[in-house]
């Protein structure tokens, strides 16, 4: 047999792939691409994927070694995904490896079988007897099968309260059998009705609908209400009638219930979901149900993009601005810029959907890059909430209030209605001083102050999770004086709930609600609960409908106009319109009202007098002016040791060495293509225990920052010298902190 070699991609973060020996008796033909292996890898068994066959290795013939098991007949992902993740390593410079370990769920990357997935289920027979079921129990069991599917996963009934003796007086009768098998997701059966599309969303719709059957990217700009929902469920109509597979992308936070409720409720199709909350089996089964095409609308937050669907027609992206979308660690991909590429191989539409788009995807759109699609409106009744901003410079403010605001307030609790109060810190107070000598409880592992929890009373650092008891008296001078500055929501629940003792007052943030259907139990409180107040963070602000909250207070806006980050303001602003967004959502009108210290900031003013897209416009200005992001490309080196001096020391070496290969290759030019600016320390130059260090890469044309990040990375991952470092390097940074 001719000699040959394997090439096999190991999940290790080295930018390399490597070679094995086929396995005894065994041609090329036995290896494709996409199939799992067994190899060896030092004393490590690792699971790797075959890339291809080679004629030869570099590798001297006597030093390679065998692979010691191939765990696949056909291969487990195919050409296409495989692509992707070629196109993944190299658009983020990362290790071929670790990208295919986001294609395949856990269960698969540890050798499992794709079986193992599958389930007890029990199936209605074509062809049963017709028989008289006694007990009522038997009977309505029987009518979930005759009346909603024919397929019924063997937990789904238990967990519907039916035993498996009642399932086994069906199977003796001849009406179902047991199977094992992969489950279908379950499939709704009472249908909800279509809203007929106001004038907008027909338009909206007409446009969409336009090209179905080719990459055509597009961004629906459409304020929170407007229906922008309405018309995903129109397309999404249109590409299963077509016998098209369906993409919906959501951020982590807006992966509801009641989301998730009114897809289902509107196709009787199995819709399949993938999001952190499940384990590994379940992963596997969606990953499963949507790659053997028994799945037709897979609903899914960021790692979702990854799941084959071999007839996929439509990606939706909703809240397309959403920060959640981009991976913070490891691979740090963006979701949505992956999409696209996604939808372009698949050559499909795509649609991003915002009520406040990110500058990168409204000049996209503005370009004619992008369809651009607007709904300015709120469909049905419900009326844009009025926003306000009131100064609260020189004003007295009782529990950090506004007497005003107070007052409104209580106008609105006295009306039933509910009023939520927006803050972005939890806990008591955001720091422990003593009055006498001015200390500040500080962390002990990060450039951070400890925040004063009272529920349970405790220190905690919000950066490192570092946490301990309160001092009674001050560890600098003694004094009793230590006490909170400054509020948390934890402080403000308590003292409104003072200031309205009549009226419930609910705090809902990570701390009060710790899971999911912790939250769930939460909303549906809401939801049916008369009047009451909910003070809460971030938490509160995105994706959920509560009808009742005609008034927003957003007591700390100020806090993001000043930020360091070039995007600081962008953030703000798509923060305020969300939880702005949550009042007058149904007849009710809402009106927001904003305290401020800068109440002449002209940018809060114009987006509260013009809205989000004149302020938008107005940013794009200054980012041209500045060739900041979108006008420029960037990426981020980011370095962090416990040692100081050596993170600063791998950035510097990397400076130099990039401004060396630059002008080797660039001799003879005025202006490189590439700006370095750096090193500098983060923000937060300490967090838990490391020194952190970046430096900025900015660049007018991808291609000359992508030919650089190449150099770059190789270098970095060859010096030796450098290995006590650990660096990472951002392509299209979301932030710079
Ligand atoms: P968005 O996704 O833009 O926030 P939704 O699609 O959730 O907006 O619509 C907001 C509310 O308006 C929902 O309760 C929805 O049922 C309702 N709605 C949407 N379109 C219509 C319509 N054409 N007629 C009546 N009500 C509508
Ligand atoms: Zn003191
Ligand atoms: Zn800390």
């Amino acid at each position: 047999m001719p000699f040959f070699v394997v090439d096999i991609a190991l999940p290790l973060p080295l930018r390399r792939t490597f070679d094995y020996l086929p396995l005894d008796g065994e041609s090329r033909e036995h290896y494709r691409p996409g199939q799992r292996v067994r190899v060896e890898f030092g004393r490590q068994l690792l699971t790797g994927i075959v890339l291809g066959c080679k004629d030869d290795s570099e590798v001297p013939r006597n030093k390679l070694k065998p692979l010691l098991e191939r765990l696949d007949d056909e291969p487990l992902i195919n050409e296409d995904s495989l692509s992707l993740c070629r196109w993944l390593a190299d658009y983020y410079h990362h290790s071929m490896g670790e990208v295919l370990e986001h294609m395949i769920p856990t269960m698969l990357r540890r050798g499992c079988d794709l079986s193992e997935a599958d389930e007890r289920v029990w199936i209605k027979n074509d062809h049963h007897p017709v028989v008289k079921l006694r007990g009522s129990k038997q009977q309505a069991l029987w009518r979930l099968f005759e009346e909603e599917q024919d397929e019924w996963p063997h937990t789904e009934l238990t967990g519907l309260g039916f035993t498996l003796a009642q399932l086994r007086s069906l199977m003796e009768a001849g009406l179902i059998r047991e199977e094992q098998k992969l489950p279908l997701p379950v499939v709704v059966t009472e249908l909800q009705e279509s809203h007929t599309l106001n004038a907008q969303q027909q338009d909206a719709l007409k446009t969409l609908s336009d090209k179905t059957d080719e990459f055509c990217p597009a961004l629906l700009e459409g304020v929170t209400g407007s229906g922008k929902t309405e018309v995903y469920l129109r397309l999404i109509e249109n590409a299963l009638q077509q016998g098209k597979q369906a993409l919906v992308l959501v951020p982590e936070i807006g992966l509801t219930p009641q989301t998730v409720r009114r897809f289902q409720a509107r196709f009787d199709v199995p819709v399949a979901l993938l999001h952190s909350g499940l384990n590994d089996r379940e992963r596997l089964q969606g990953w499963r149900q949507c790659r053997e095409g028994g799945a037709r609308i897979l609903i899914g937050t960021r790692s979702a993009v990854f799941t084959p669907l071999p007839d996929l027609g439509l990606i939706i992206l909703d809240e397309e601005h959403d920060g959640s979308f981009k991976q913070q660690d490891g691979l740090r991909y963006s979701a949505r810029d992956f999409a696209l590429v996604r939808a372009k191989q698949a050559n499909v539409p795509i649609l991003l959907g915002s009520a406040t788009p990110s500058l990168e995807t409204l000049n996209n759109a503005l370009t004619g890059k992008y369809l651009h699609v607007k709904l300015t409106r709120r469909a049905g009744n419900a009326r844009a909430p009025g926003m306000k901003l009131h100064s609260i410079l020189h004003q007295p403010l009782t529990a950090g209030f506004a007497q005003p605001v107070l007052n409104k307030m209580y106008d609105h609790l006295h009306n039933h209605k509910q009023v939520l109060v927006f803050i972005n810190r939890r806990g008591f107070a955001p720091l422990l001083a003593c009055r006498d000598c001015g200390w500040m409880a500080e962390c002990r592992h990060c450039d951070a102050r400890l925040t004063l929890h009272h529920y349970p009373p405790h220190l905690h650092c919000h950066h490192c999770d570092f946490q301990q008891g309160i001092p009674a008296i001050c560890p600098q001078c003694g004094s009793e004086q230590v006490e909170g500055i400054g509020q948390g929501t934890e402080k403000i629940q308590d003292e409104l709930q003072q200031l309205f003792p009549d009226f419930p007052v609910r705090r809902v943030d990570r701390d009060t609600v710790r899971t999911k259907a912790a939250f769930d139990d939460l909303y549906n409180d809401i939801h049916d609960g008369g009047p009451c107040v909910l003070v809460g963070t971030q938490m509160l602000a995105k994706g959920h409908h509560f009808p009742d909250v005609t008034m927003v207070v957003i007591l700390d806006a100020d806090a993001g106009l000043f930020s360091s980050d070039f995007r600081g303001m962008e953030h703000s602003a798509q923060l305020i319109c969300q939880v702005a967004g949550r009042a007058g959502r149904a007849e009710a009108p809402g009106e927001v009202w904003i305290q401020t210290l800068y109440a002449d900031h002209p940018q809060l003013n114009l987006l509260l007098d013009s809205g989000y897209h004149a302020l938008a416009l107005s940013m794009l200005q200054e980012r041209q002016a500045q060739q900041l992001p979108p006008y420029s490309h960037m990426a981020l080196l980011r370095a962090e040791c416990e040692e100081r001096h050596l993170a600063q020391q791998l950035l510097q070496q990397a400076r130099a060495y990039m401004q060396q290969w630059l002008q080797n290759q660039h001799a003879g030019q005025k202006a490189s293509p590439v700006n370095l600016l750096g090193p500098f320390p983060a923000i937060m130059e300490r967090r838990n225990g490391h020194f952190r260090f970046q430096l900025q890469m900015y660049a007018g044309e991808r291609r000359a920052l992508h030919r650089l990040a190449y150099v770059l990375t190789r270098y970095l991952e060859n010096e030796k010298s450098l290995r006590k470092v650990r660096w990472h390097l951002d392509i299209d940074p979301l932030d710079c902190l």
